[in-house]
């Protein structure tokens, strides 16, 4: 998750396990718009295998089969067919693996085996139209050695989207990958994933000088522990005031 960053400096602000993993939030946000509601990141869904839940030790089975993110809306007293808008900031499987799921295995006591990938995969909000970057669709259907174990295409060749190309004017920022948690916030702490760690570290450069002058309220997808926060400095870098903690 830090790319180029030593572990010894890492570590004193996350500590990792004895397989070197680190806790990390699947955080969506939910807008209660006036046009509908608008779900923003699917996170993970529950269609992965058991090697997979293995390897990244995911917590996500909601009650039913489906999901955490489900279960969430439920307790706000929201079903699936009620979201109106669902916007993937891009596709990687912790993003958008909550847009489709796979229906249960029915056990008929005598019936032929049917394992849970031959099931059909279905969009989790039914009701929804899912927009994402056309950039990101093209780049998702097109996957190199690199990039091909981030992008599962049963998150998203089922779910016909609306496309976009560009950015939109905002005061609130979903940050997703690009400050993944509160302690990515110094320029240069970038995840090993990153394929344009350089276009990255400018990317946060500029988004940092809007969000200081304008008090943009931030957002944290993957911080296990700060929801949000508002950009300020910290010596020589930058640090988080006014941060909204979970639980
Ligand atoms: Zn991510």
């Amino acid at each position: 998750m830090f790319g180029v960053v030593p572990k010894p400096l890492w570590e004193r602000r996350i500590s990792a396990d004895a397989r070197n993993r680190i806790p990390l939030a699947l955080r969506c946000l939910l807008v209660e718009h006036p046009d509908g509601l608008v779900l923003i990141d699917t996170g993970l869904g529950n269609k992965e295998d058991a090697k997979f839940r293995d390897i990244y030790g995911v917590q996500n089975e909601g009650k039913g089969g489906r999901t955490l993110l489900e279960d969430a809306l439920a307790e706000l007293r929201y079903g699936p067919d009620e979201i109106r808008w669902v916007i993937n900031t891009h596709l990687h499987f912790d993003h958008a693996g909550g847009n489709t799921y796979r229906e249960p295995v029915e056990r008929a006591p005598d019936g032929p085996t049917v394992r849970p990938s031959d099931r059909p995969t279905l969009v989790s909000f039914p009701r929804a139209t899912y927009v994402v970057q056309q950039g990101e669709l093209e780049f998702a259907r097109h996957t190199n050695e690199r990039t091909a174990a981030s992008y599962l295409p049963h998150n998203f060749e089922p779910v016909a989207f609306r496309t976009i190309d560009g950015a939109a004017g905002e005061h609130v920022c979903f940050l997703a990958d690009l400050v993944p948690t509160s302690a990515h916030l110094p320029l240069p702490w970038i995840m090993g994933y990153d394929l344009q760690p350089l276009v990255t570290l400018e990317s946060k450069r500029q988004l940092y000088r809007r969000a200081e002058a304008e008090g943009w309220l931030l957002f944290f997808e993957h911080d296990p522990v700060v929801v949000a926060g508002r950009l300020g400095r910290e010596g020589k870098g930058f640090g988080l005031v006014e941060a909204l903690r979970a639980g």
